[in-house]
C-alpha cells in the first residue's frame, strides 16, 4: 500500500509562484511514488471569505486549472472539493473538545492572519478554528505525509497534538501522525518584500498571469531603498528580485554573479529586473499555453470523479474514529 499525501489550496484566487516553488513542484514529483489527494478547501476559504461564496466557487476551477498546468495528473492525483465531503465537518465537531482555545490562540500562523485581516476582537469562530478543520482534512484522509509552505507549520504540530490526544483517550491507534514536506523555498517573499505571497494580500505574481502583468508586477518589486544609482553598491538580503531569482533562475552561478556585481556597484535595478522578468516569461509560457487549452468541463468532471473517490475513503476513516470513540448507531 502506497503512503498516503494530502495538501490543498484555499479556493480564494489564482495559485501563485509561492505555491508554485513551495508546494505544487513537490506535488508533481511525489504523486507517482505516493497517494496523493489534493483539496481545494472552499469550506476554510469561506472562513475569511463567506461574504464572497460565488467568488470562492469560480476559484475552485481557477485553482484545479492551475494544478493541471503545473503537471498534477488526475490520473495520479485525486483532486477533492472539500464542501463535499461532510465527514470533514463531522470530524471537525469531534475534535474540537480535544483542543483548548489556549491552543488555538497560541498558533503563531492564526495569531498573525487575525492581526493582517484587522480583526480585533471580532474574530470570526469558523475562522478561528481553522486549524482544527485542517487536522481532519489531513487525518480523514489518513495522510502521512503534507507537502506545505513553511506557514502551515503550526498546523502540522496542531494535527498531530490531535492524533496523540485521540489515540490516547480512546485507548486506540486508528489515527496517524503526519510529517511536513518542505521544498527549499517554503515561504517566497511577497512582491511588497513584506510578508510571504499570498492570494488575499495582493503581493503575488499569479502562475496565470499575462506576460505584460509579469513583467509590471517585476518592476514594482521592492529592492533596496539606497540603491539609487547603479553605480552605487548594493543589497541582496532582503531585496525580492534576488530571493524571486534564487528560485526561479535556472543557473545559480549566473545568480551569484549578478549578487557580487550588485554588492560591489555597478548593476542596476532594471537590468536585473529585466533578467529576472526573462527568467518568469520562460518559465511560466508553456504552463501558460497549457492551462488556456483547459476546458472547464473536463474540470468539473475530474473534481466530480475525484471527489467521489475521496467520499469512500472518508466513509472508511469516519467508521474507524466512530468505533474508537464508541459513538453507536441506532
Ligand atoms: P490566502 O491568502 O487566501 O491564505 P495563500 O496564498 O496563503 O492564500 P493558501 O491556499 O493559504 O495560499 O496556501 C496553500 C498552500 O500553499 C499552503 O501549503 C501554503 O503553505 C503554501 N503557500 C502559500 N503561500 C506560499 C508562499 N508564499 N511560499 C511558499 N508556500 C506558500
Ligand atoms: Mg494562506
Amino acid at each position: 500500500m502506497k503512503k498516503k499525501i494530502l495538501t490543498g489550496d484555499r479556493p480564494t484566487g489564482k495559485l501563485h509562484l509561492g505555491h508554485y516553488i513551495g508546494s505544487l513542484q513537490n506535488r508533481v514529483k511525489l504523486q507517482s511514488v505516493y497517494d496523493q489527494y489534493i483539496l481545494v478547501a472552499d469550506l476554510q476559504a469561506l472562513t475569511d471569505h463567506f461574504d464572497h461564496p460565488a467568488q470562492v466557487t469560480q476559484n475552485i476551477i481557477e485553482v484545479t486549472k492551475d494544478y493541471l498546468s503545473v503537471g498534477i495528473d488526475p490520473n495520479q492525483t485525486t483532486i477533492v472539493v472539500q464542501s463535499q465531503i461532510p465527514e470533514i465537518a463531522a470530524l471537525t465537531i469531534y475534535y474540537l473538545n480535544l483542543v483548548t482555545l489556549g491552543q488555538l490562540h497560541r498558533n503563531p500562523t492564526v495569531k498573525y492572519e487575525i492581526q493582517q485581516k484587522g480583526y480585533d476582537e471580532a474574530i470570526p469562530a469558523g475562522f478561528f478554528c481553522y486549524p482544527v478543520s485542517q487536522a481532519a482534512d489531513i487525518t480523514l484522509f489518513q495522510a502521512e505525509l503534507v507537502p506545505v509552505g513553511d506557514d502551515q507549520l503550526p498546523m502540522i504540530e496542531q494535527t498531530n497534538a490531535i492524533v496523540r490526544r485521540f489515540n490516547r483517550l480512546y485507548h486506540t491507534n486508528v489515527l496517524k501522525e503526519c510529517q511536513a514536506v518542505l521544498s527549499k523555498t517554503s515561504r517566497l517573499v511577497g512582491i511588497d518584500g513584506q510578508s510571504k505571497s499570498s492570494k488575499s494580500l495582493g503581493n503575488a505574481i499569479a502562475i496565470s498571469d499575462p506576460p505584460e502583468v509579469i513583467k509590471q508586477k517585476v518592476f514594482q518589486m521592492y529592492t533596496d531603498p539606497n540603491h539609487i544609482k547603479a553605480s552605487d553598491p548594493g543589497r541582496v538580503e532582503g531585496n525580492v528580485v534576488f530571493a524571486y531569482l534564487d528560485a526561479f533562475h535556472n543557473d545559480q552561478e549566473v545568480v551569484a554573479d549578478l549578487k557580487a556585481h550588485y554588492r560591489r556597484g555597478g548593476l542596476g535595478d532594471v537590468v536585473l529586473k529585466n533578467i529576472l522578468n526573462d527568467s518568469l516569461q520562460l518559465l511560466l509560457a508553456p504552463i501558460r499555453e497549457k492551462r488556456n487549452n483547459l476546458d472547464a468541463k473536463v474540470i468539473k468532471e475530474i473534481l466530480h470523479q475525484g471527489t467521489e473517490k475521496a467520499a469512500h475513503l472518508a466513509k472508511e476513516t469516519m467508521k474507524m474514529v466512530r468505533d474508537a470513540i464508541g459513538i453507536q448507531s441506532f
